[in-house]
């Protein structure tokens, strides 16, 4: 092969495992020999619903998710969430609960107060999102219409370590950027949902996992796209889904299964992540993290150097290395590599060898 070795820590989109991008391409012009391919196929054809009916059975194996949840495959990514989720399940009268640990709980914390009331259990805005802590002593009242969390904060690169316990109160969690990265008790949550384009394949699909009685709250004037109930009924059929994301979704959690599951890719996410984070820590302050030891997340590692000049002089040199999609959200500024699910060890390591060479030519 002539290409040059590009490791790709893209927040998102993001990369893919290797082997899933080229079974794609092998089978793109002609699906599993039918003579075309799966993306001109009718979406309630045979062929399709075997796609749909395998991908949503590794979803359901993967996490663990029996029959009192739906499996949703839908459009508009997490930020349509952000809406739908007040729109069909605040109760009047009750406050919704949020913690605001990062750019993207902001975003739902900012939809949901187009429908009542928001009451925050956290704030990580005084720390400038540098800090989750201990989230068991956080406070639910138990009259509100549901908690609300983000499992890893994509920009600011913190991630949640344990769950707080709500009591009977749903919890809702936005896991667009870690899902399927570590195993999850998945009887703690009512619902979760998560934006494909990170974790799981392309852009263009969002899971949507969540108990089926939730619907019941669904105010009856809601469109009926943005009713939850609409694509339970029809088994996110009730327009065209997002074939193509489906079918990717499939492959990837087909390999997923292959790597040994979520517990495969928490060992293999500490071990990329831990190998990352020692090397910051033993840079003697050359590379600073900027989250709390304890909350560092292990999909979005974000750290800074000295100067804006020396993190643009890094960036600048990592790229030409072929380490592309490094630079921090603009949020935030300085480094951020993410290292989702598919990101090999090998990328990683190489990346830790460039850090301590750049350090030694630029210390
Ligand atoms: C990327 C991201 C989003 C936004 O996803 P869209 O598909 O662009 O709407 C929301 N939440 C988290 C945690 C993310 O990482």
């Amino acid at each position: 092969m002539s290409e040059k070795t590009i490791y790709n820590f893209n927040a998102g989109p993001a990369v893919l495992p290797r082997e899933v991008m080229l079974k794609a391409q092998a089978e793109f012009a002609n699906f599993h020999g039918i003579g075309y391919g799966l993306m001109e196929e009718s979406h309630r054809s045979p062929v399709f619903e075997e796609v749909l009916a395998k991908t949503e059975k590794n979803v359901r194996d993967l996490l663990g998710v029996d029959d009192s949840y739906s499996v949703l495959f839908l459009q508009g990514g997490a930020s349509l969430q952000f809406a739908m989720i007040p729109m069909n399940l605040a109760l009047p009268g009750k406050p919704m609960l949020y913690a605001n640990t990062g750019y993207w709980a902001g975003r739902a914390i900012a939809e949901a107060k187009l429908f009542g009331d928001v009451k925050l259990v956290y704030d990580g805005k005084p720390t400038n999102y540098s800090h989750i802590g201990d989230c068991s002593d956080w406070q639910f009242d138990q009259d509100a219409s549901y908690a609300y969390l983000c499992s890893n904060n994509t920009i600011y690169g913190s991630q949640y370590r344990s769950f707080p316990d709500t009591g009977k109160l749903p919890l809702i969690a936005d896991m667009s950027s870690d899902i399927m990265s570590r195993p999850v008790n998945m009887s703690k949550f009512s619902m979760i949902v998560a934006g494909a384009q990170k974790n799981l394949g392309p852009s263009g699909v969002t899971l949507v996992i969540m108990k089926k009685d939730l619907v019941a709250r669904t105010p009856e004037k809601t469109p009926t796209m943005l009713k939850y109930s609409t694509h339970i009924d029809n088994n996110s059929m009730y327009n065209t889904p997002p074939t193509f994301g489906i079918y990717m979704l499939g492959l990837v959690t087909d390999w997923i299964k292959d790597q040994g599951g979520l517990e495969g890719m928490k060992s293999l996410n500490t071990h990329k992540s831990q190998t990352v984070y020692e090397c910051i820590d033993h840079s003697g302050g050359y590379y600073r993290g900027t989250v709390d030891a304890a909350d560092r997340s292990q999909m979005n590692i974000t750290f800074r150097l000295g100067t804006e000049e020396l993190e643009n002089k890094f960036l600048k040199e990592a790229k030409a290395r072929g380490f592309i999609g490094l630079k921090g959200h603009r949020a935030v500024g300085g480094v951020r590599a993410s290292v989702y699910n598919a990101m090999p060890y090998a990328g990683v390591s190489a990346l830790v060898d460039f850090m301590h060479e750049f350090q030694s030519k630029n210390g």
